[in-house]
């Protein structure tokens, strides 16, 4: 096993990941910027690098600075976390070739599911359907307007490269296809140095569910059943639950089997998430995420298995002693993205947090960076806290969770506490009566 792992990250998931490897009796090196000297995760960390100034372009995204810090403090391997240069296959390259292990999928594997065109060709050629749309990338305004005509509208403008929502864009009809799609060009070539752009087929009303996987890379592929990330606001997840409220067991068993055995057939190691969106029975892949995802803890609470803990034992090169049959799923749990945005306009927040009391008792988890005096700079990503719950039914879980949010103070920042106390009450949630377009017609923007 490893003696010390360097976090390439920040916030609630570098100290999540700190937590894994403590108990795994592994020394952590802390990585940051210097908006992040205080952070919770350079305190806790067994030993830290300032790694540059506040932009992650000159700090959590710079390759160079965070080899030198794995050089510096001589570590075994370094975790990607989530975000960042998790999904980058050129940089799990570079830690490879200096020597360290990467702890993720291979670069290859991480370079295929990152083309999402590449990616939906290769989950089809493993026996996944996809959403409907265009075979690989769209060249022109007349071969969308064709290819739009065919799958009929409205239609979806996506980036090859995209991710965070970024680079997507819906056309209700012929006359603004070009110019949406040059906006995700532009967007795309902005965000992500790639201007492929290709089309699919804009669902109307489906569930966004995904698979978690765990592979052993010799074509060993466990799942963790579902989660259900349908709360959502531009195509971001607000909510998200395990397992979900409209599959029934034979139908979770088998898409999970589905998954993991299209997955084995390409080696595939470590943790991975594949996301379909659900409408009228039919599961349509969109995208592989090769990395630990924000939302695990729902999968983690429900089986009762560290996903951490299990990627660092992957990474290790340790077997897999799980077989599916270990993977009982028991009752259910929720997870409330708390970001640092005003709950009603969603501006921006970032400030001091004057109070701070997380919540307690049985069956919360509080997966947070945050504490009494912690200036959360306004550099970065605005999620500050999730909130997870698990209880035996949903029901329950429910009444803990409005419990929980009940006694979660955090002062000095706005933060979206008061939107998920109110989510909470909505009938639609509680009936698990919701789309991945639900909470926006809620909202009314
Ligand atoms: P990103 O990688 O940018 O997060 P995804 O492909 O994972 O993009 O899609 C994110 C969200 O966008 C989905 O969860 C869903 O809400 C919405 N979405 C994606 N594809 C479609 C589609 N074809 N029809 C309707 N909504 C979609």
């Amino acid at each position: 096993m490893f003696e010390k792992v360097l976090i390439a990250n920040r916030g609630e998931i570098a100290l999540r990941i700190h937590r894994a490897c403590r108990e795994m009796g592994i020394q952590t090196v802390a990585v940051h910027s210097t908006a992040d000297s205080d952070a919770m995760h350079v305190r806790l960390a067994n030993e830290t690098v300032c790694i540059g100034p506040p932009p992650s372009k000159d700090s959590y995204l710079n390759s160079q600075a965070i080899l030198s810090a794995a050089r510096i403090a001589g570590v075994d391997a370094i975790h990607p976390g989530v975000g960042f240069l998790s999904e980058n296959a050129a940089f799990a390259e570079m830690v490879e070739e200096h020597g360290y292990v990467f702890i993720g999928p291979t670069p290859d594997h991480i370079r295929l599911m990152g083309d999402k065109i590449a990616a939906k060709e290769a989950i089809q050629e493993l026996g996944l359907s996809v959403v409907p749309g265009s075979d690989g990338p769209v060249d022109s305004d007349e071969q969308a307007k064709r290819i739009a005509d065919e799958i009929g509208y409205p239609v979806l403008v996506k980036a090859a490269s995209g991710g965070g929502g970024k680079g997507m864009k819906v056309a209700e009809t012929s006359d603004v296809l070009p110019g949406v799609l040059s906006h995700c060009r532009n967007e795309a070539m902005a965000s992500f140095g790639d201007d492929s752009v290709y089309i699919e087929k804009y669902l109307g009303h489906p569930r966004h569910i995904e698979v978690q996987i765990l592979g052993d890379g010799g074509g060993k592929v466990l799942y963790f059943g579902e989660r259900d990330c349908s709360i959502q606001r531009r195509h971001q997840k607000v909510i998200e639950e395990a397992p979900s409220p409209v599959l029934d067991i034979a139908t979770r068993t088998a898409i999970g089997k589905r998954v993991s055995e299209a997955v084995g057939k390409i080696n595939y190691r470590g943790a991975g998430t594949i996301e379909f969106l659900y409408e009228d029975g039919d599961f349509h892949f969109i995208e592989m995420n090769t990395r630990l995802q924000v939302e695990h803890p729902v999968s983690e609470m429900i089986s009762g298995i560290d996903l951490v803990r299990e990627q660092i034992r992957i990474a290790a090169g340790e077997p897999l002693l799980l077989e599916q049959s270990d993977i009982v799923l028991k009752g259910h749990a929720i997870e409330c993205r708390v970001v640092a945005e005003h709950p009603e306009t969603f501006a921006p927040s970032p400030g001091t947090v004057t109070d701070y009391h997380a919540p307690g008792g049985f069956g919360v988890r509080v997966d947070s960076a945050l504490y009494s005096g912690y200036a959360v700079p306004p550099h970065y990503d605005s999620l500050v806290s999730k909130l997870i719950v698990h209880a035996d039914s949903r029901e329950e879980c429910v009444m803990r969770l409005r419990r929980a949010l009940d006694e979660y103070v955090i002062g000095g920042i706005e933060t979206t506490i008061p939107l998920h106390q109110r989510l909470l009450m909505e009938q639609d949630f509680l009936n698990g009566d919701y789309d991945i377009h639900w909470l926006e017609a809620k909202l009314g923007f």
